[in-house]
């Protein structure tokens, strides 16, 4: 097994384990720790429980694809592959919400390619903010001793994103069911009238008739049923389509003559995350994320939010060194009214970072830095350089929230 794969697999089987025990992740980075923890408080204040369930699907679907970018430090793998998951909700020991859903999880996996001992990174044990080498000699904070293989290589974003596909024994086992299914109603729909002409072995002949019609029947019903969920999805594209279409390209022709380094998945996962922060946070006035004026609807009853797979931009433009985006962000979220239930969400979010900054693939909302004294500080505690007072725009560094509507 490559590298990539074995860290993705343990990243996959250590989520699972979180949502059982709580158990944080230890191949996910510091932001990913922060995500865990809203959610987890949002669930906790609902008195509710989240679990996961991850399992192979088996044949093509459990290949593992990956591409790769890189900045001067960083190399980033983004990696996918296919799993059933299976999202399990309970109150007071009772499952209130069960979902299995075939999904593709996406994983950003993070390595530093050139040590370099001045780096800043946040202490696996304690989170406070050291410059590797310092790191390496023991923690400042907590007096962990790290090595290197301890820091890097790290998952740094993940989310997952609804599966069309199926493999062979998916397939068969589905047809089974339907053909199987078919001969049944038929069998049951014709035996009262063949054992009315026939007696008891009337059983046999009304068996023998709804063989092949029966089979024929179930086959054409699922496939009807899958043509049906097919034009659904499709139908569900083609409302998004007019921005969706090309959103990659155009974000592309915008952002790239500024950054050579642009990768429109590592934004897409830096959106949806930015996206769950504001969704799971109780304090969005504290949130580095959010720099709005505007009210914010009211998301306290999100309790899981998936994203869709699809963003579409309606605008974007540069304006004196900051680029703004207006974006549609497609995601399908689940509910707590009393009971559970699930809903299509598109958000509609203004986006704002700076120009002159290029992406760095290591960054981390965890350990920012000041653009005043350099002073590296967490920004999810403080909004404010503890060094120097200077206050801290999200936006100098990477993508912050202007507004966000439900459209
Ligand atoms: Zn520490
Ligand atoms: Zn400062």
């Amino acid at each position: 097994m490559k590298e990539e794969e074995k860290i993705y697999r343990a990243f996959a089987r250590e989520l699972e384990e979180w949502s059982r025990t709580d158990k944080v992740p230890s191949m996910g980075n510091q932001d990913i720790r922060y995500y865990l923890d809203l959610q987890r408080e949002r669930l906790r204040s609902r008195s509710l429980r989240m679990e996961y369930r991850f399992k192979l699907r088996g044949e093509h679907l459990d290949n593992i694809y990956s591409m790769t970018y890189k900045d001067q430090i960083y190399t980033n793998r983004f990696t996918s592959s296919s799993y059933l998951q299976s999202t399990i909700f309970s109150r007071d020991g009772e499952v209130v919400y069960e979902k299995e859903d075939p999904q593709s999880f996406f994983q950003t996996i993070t390595w530093m390619d050139q040590q370099k001992p001045d780096e800043m990174y946040n202490c696996p044990n304690c989170g406070a903010v050291s410059s590797i080498e310092t790191l390496l000699d023991g923690c400042p904070y907590c007096h962990t001793h790290f090595l290197i293989s301890d820091l890097f290589p790290k998952v740094s974003n993940y989310y997952f994103e609804h599966n069309f596909f199926m493999n062979n024994k998916e397939f068969k086992r589905k047809a089974f069911k339907w053909v199987f299914g078919g001969i049944l109603a038929v069998f049951l729909i014709s035996m009262p009238a063949a054992i009315l002409s026939y007696g008891l072995s009337g059983l046999l002949v009304s068996l023998l008739v709804s063989c092949i019609p029966g089979a024929f029947l179930g086959y054409l019903a699922m496939s009807f049923g899958m043509l049906v969920h097919l034009l659904k999805a499709a139908a569900g594209e083609v409302v998004k389509l007019p921005n969706v279409a090309g959103t990659k390209q155009k974000l592309n022709r915008l952002l790239k003559p500024y950054d050579p380094n642009f990768s429109y998945e590592h934004f897409c996962g830096e959106i949806v995350n930015r996206l769950k922060i504001i969704l799971f946070t109780d304090d969005l006035e504290e949130s580095p994320v959010y720099e709005g004026q505007g009210k914010v609807p009211d998301f306290s009853s999100i309790v899981e939010s998936v994203y869709e797979g699809s963003m579409g931009l309606n605008r974007g433009f540069v304006k004196d060194g900051y680029c703004y985006l207006d974006l549609d962000v497609y995601m399908s979220d689940i509910y707590d009214t009393g009971r559970l239930s699930r809903k299509d969400d598109m958000f509609r979010i203004v986006v704002c970072k700076s120009v002159k900054k290029r992406m760095d693939f290591g960054f981390s909302i965890k350990k920012v830095q000041c653009a005043g004294c350099g002073g590296s500080f967490d920004a999810t505690r403080q909004r404010v350089c503890p060094y120097c007072g200077n206050p801290y725009h999200l936006g100098e560094d990477d993508w912050v929230v202007l507004s966000i509507k439900v459209g």
